[in-house]
């Protein structure tokens, strides 16, 4: 097993385009990180220097405290599991995963092997299946050859590249399941990239937030969601996305086009020295006032008009139009060439408790507490609060 660091990581490619521009990231022995981003942002680039197969224009690679920018990647002793899982079609499962112990066969006995294939597919659940060929196994029993042979070699850690975006929905959801299991068992140094939150967020101790050859935030998923330190994190983590309004300061009071809000301290130390900020407050923020138990008194209650519901079974999201600030817009849309349009909203959009009864065309009396409110400087992005 072994941590993995990167020391200000860089890579230029032969065009001329730099892909991924001075990452750091300690990666302790046994973490689970993610890295997540956009599509173009590098997390595959940063993977694939990490394992060997692209060269490092820049900056210093760790594994286990050796530098190995230039270790072939066979000496790496990394396991990279692809999304497209690279079996061999006429070997079976048995003969797929000891593969790459028959490479290195040397010095590995055949009871050796034997041993090591056993324990493995006992582990994946796989050994009910090992005279079988890919092609009459599920896509999730795949996955798990292909994590098989990466086990087999004790290899000191695991790279996935989006292994799991081939897979349906409820397949992708099983077997995020059963990776995170798997890597909590084994105790593995774990990489992983993908570009789906939802895995980011289920999957890792600590998630990594790309942006354009940049790290953002490296952070526990809790930490991203409530304390994302930018615009461009705030907008790419969470489902349905923090809804982004203006935030005019005036005096005691910023305005919102849904509601004014009295400065707190939090708030006043946060626009202080301004008059427009970008306000981000998350969907799963909104309570009913007229249903909520809770006390009203300390938050901000605002009628709202409700467009339009969804009701999802475990959540009610209501859709509420509102106007927003030109600047806002302005910087929004800069971000959102990240973001897939999804930041661009022209209505909030408010989770509420499935049992609500509020309605497409009601004037809705809906809560929000001002602690649930952050504050991003227009120009920088930065999260002011
Ligand atoms: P995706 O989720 O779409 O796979 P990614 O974040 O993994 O995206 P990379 O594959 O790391 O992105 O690519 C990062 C950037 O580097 C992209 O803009 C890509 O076009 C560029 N790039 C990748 N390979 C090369 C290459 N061989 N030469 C020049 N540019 C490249």
């Amino acid at each position: 097993m072994a941590s993995i660091t990167l020391n200000r990581i860089v890579k230029t490619y032969d065009d001329g385009f730099t892909a991924v521009k001075g990452v750091d990231l300690d990666i302790a022995d046994g973490e689970f990180v993610i890295l997540v981003g956009p599509s173009g942002c590098g997390k595959s680039t940063l993977l694939r220097m990490i394992v060997g197969l692209e060269d490092i224009s820049d900056g210093e690679l760790r594994i286990a405290d050796e530098v190995v920018n230039d270790k072939a990647p066979k000496d790496r002793n990394l396991a990279m599991v692809f999304q497209n899982y690279a079996l061999y079609p006429h070997l079976t499962v048995y003969e797929n995963i000891a593969f790459p112990m028959r490479l290195k066969s040397s010095d590995l006995s055949d009871d050796e092997i034997d041993t090591r294939v056993r324990r493995a597919s006992k582990l994946l659940e796989l050994d009910e299946h090992l005279e079988r060929k890919p092609a009459n196994l599920s896509g999730g029993q795949r996955q798990r050859v292909a994590m098989g042979r990466a086990i087999v070699r004790n290899a000191s850690a695991f790279l996935f590249d989006e292994p799991l975006s081939n897979l349906d929905a409820k397949l992708r959801g099983q077997m995020r399941t059963e990776i995170a299991r798997l890597q909590r068992s084994l105790g593995i140094t774990t990489v992983y990239v993908t570009h789906d939150q939802t895995e980011a967020m289920t999957l890792g101790d600590r998630v990594a937030v790309l942006r354009r050859g940049e790290l953002q935030q490296v952070a526990s998923p809790r930490g991203l969601y409530d304390q994302p330190v930018n615009l461009f994190v705030a907008g790419f983590i969470g489902s349905p996305p923090m809804n982004f309004l203006s935030g005019t300061v005036d005096g005691d009071v910023l305005r919102l086009p849904i509601a004014d809000v009295p400065l707190d301290d939090r708030l006043r130390r946060a626009v202080e020295g301004r008059d427009l900020v970008i306000v981000g407050v998350r969907p799963d923020a909104f309570e009913d006032a007229d249903a909520t138990e809770r006390d009203l008194e300390g938050g901000v209650t605002a009628e709202l008009d409700i467009e339009m519901t969804e009701w999802l079974g475990e959540v009610l999201y209501a859709y509420v139009p509102y106007e927003t600030d030109e600047t806002v817009k302005e910087k929004l849309s800069e971000l959102d060439r990240d973001l897939d349009g999804e930041s661009l909203r022209t209505e909030l959009v408010v989770a509420l408790d499935a049992m609500s009864s509020i309605r497409p065309g009601d004037a809705a009396r809906l809560w929000f507490s001002p602690d649930a409110l952050h504050l991003f400087d227009p120009e920088t992005g930065v999260n002011l609060t």
